[in-house]
């Protein structure tokens, strides 16, 4: 029985760790992996007091200072995912994957979220044939070659930008009427003789035979379908809470980020708290994320005692 179960080992699992093992709470990290979101990324310059850093690299330190603290106070599980959680009385029952079952008196959710997957026909059977979900890590790969962006926000827009400086050509793929990235940012790439938009498409399948080789959409103005060739569609369309297993636990938004305090990061059932990325919270980052844990662990450290 433990006092406390952090579920995630991004920067708010992380953070959330180092500071229940320094306050003595009987705690359990479970993550799938540590490290979150932007290990992808090949360079982080706003983690506060580190100017760069490769997100690889990010990564590895916040798993090297929750590992400083694995002891009496701290056990760490990681490779097991969390699939359902359940509050009987005052103990909270964790499960995962593994098919083990943990119990504690108060948890932390701090899963973070995921890529949006893109909605076609054939989409999940080009996944990592053509299609992915990361310009950094596979834009490389397809050099001198004509590419999809699907997705006209910011994200969409920067990896646009990346992939113009390899590939042969870069068409984005936008579902409405006006893009939603800074005008500055858009009006400079459509410059590029390279670039091309294209607006109100309604995604309908990928097509190809091993690998993808062309994109179908649908015009909303005119119902037209026209069919794009390419050999690579990076989908940039947003990101979904990975809050599956706390359906029907705590109160959640309509779009199952889990609804919190922001005074104290507790969630609508008292002893499970949550912060970071898998939150209703505005805005997200990486050392929002490790800010809000923190403040979930202050006040969850009172709550423990109080009801122990
Ligand atoms: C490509 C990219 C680049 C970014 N660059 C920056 C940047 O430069 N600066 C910045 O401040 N922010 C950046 N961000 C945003 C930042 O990464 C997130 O705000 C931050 O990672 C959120 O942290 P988190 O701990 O809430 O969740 P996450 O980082 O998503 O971590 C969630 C953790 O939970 C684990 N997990 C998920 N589901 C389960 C489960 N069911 N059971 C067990 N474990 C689970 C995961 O393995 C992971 O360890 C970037 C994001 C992306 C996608």
């Amino acid at each position: 029985m433990y006092d406390l179960i952090i579920l995630g080992g991004g920067p708010a699992g992380a953070a959330s760790a180092v500071y229940a093992a320094r306050k003595q709470l009987k705690t359990l990290l479970i993550t799938s992996e540590f490290g979150g979101q932007s290990t992808v990324s090949e360079t982080i310059y706003n983690w506060i007091g580190t100017p760069e850093i490769s997100g690889a690299g990010l990564g590895e330190s916040f798993k090297k200072h929750v590992l400083y603290y694995k002891g009496p106070f701290l056990d760490i599980i990681e490779g097991e995912k969390v699939t359902a959680v359940k509050k009987e009385d005052k103990i909270i029952t964790i499960t995962t994957d593994a098919g083990k079952d943990y119990q504690t008196l108060s948890t932390l959710v701090a899963t973070g979220s995921g890529r949006r997957k893109l909605e076609a026909i054939n989409a999940d059977v080009f996944e990592n044939k053509g299609i992915t979900y990361c310009a950094s890590c596979d834009g490389p790969l397809f050099a001198d070659q004509d590419v999809l962006v699907i997705g006209g926000g910011n994200a969409g827009f920067e990896t646009a930008v990346q992939l113009l400086a390899y590939c042969k050509s870069v068409t984005l793929v936008h579902r409405s009427s006006e893009f939603r990235a800074d005008e500055i940012t858009v009006e400079k790439i459509l410059e590029n003789p390279k670039f091309k938009a294209i607006k109100n498409a309604e995604i309908l399948r990928v097509d190809g035979e091993q690998f993808v080789s062309s994109l179908t959409y649908k015009d909303k103005i005119t119902f037209e379908e026209h069919t794009l060739p390419a050999t690579g569609i990076f989908v940039e369309t947003g990101q979904t809470p990975n809050t599956d297993f706390m359906k029907n636990v705590v109160d959640m938004d309509s779009i199952n980020k889990i609804i919190v305090d922001p005074m104290t990061q507790m969630t609508s059932v008292p002893g499970i708290w949550a912060a970071g990325d898998c939150t209703n919270g505005r805005y997200h980052q990486n050392n929002i994320a490790a800010g809000d844990a923190v403040k979930a662990l202050e006040d969850l450290y009172i709550w423990v005692h109080k009801n122990k």
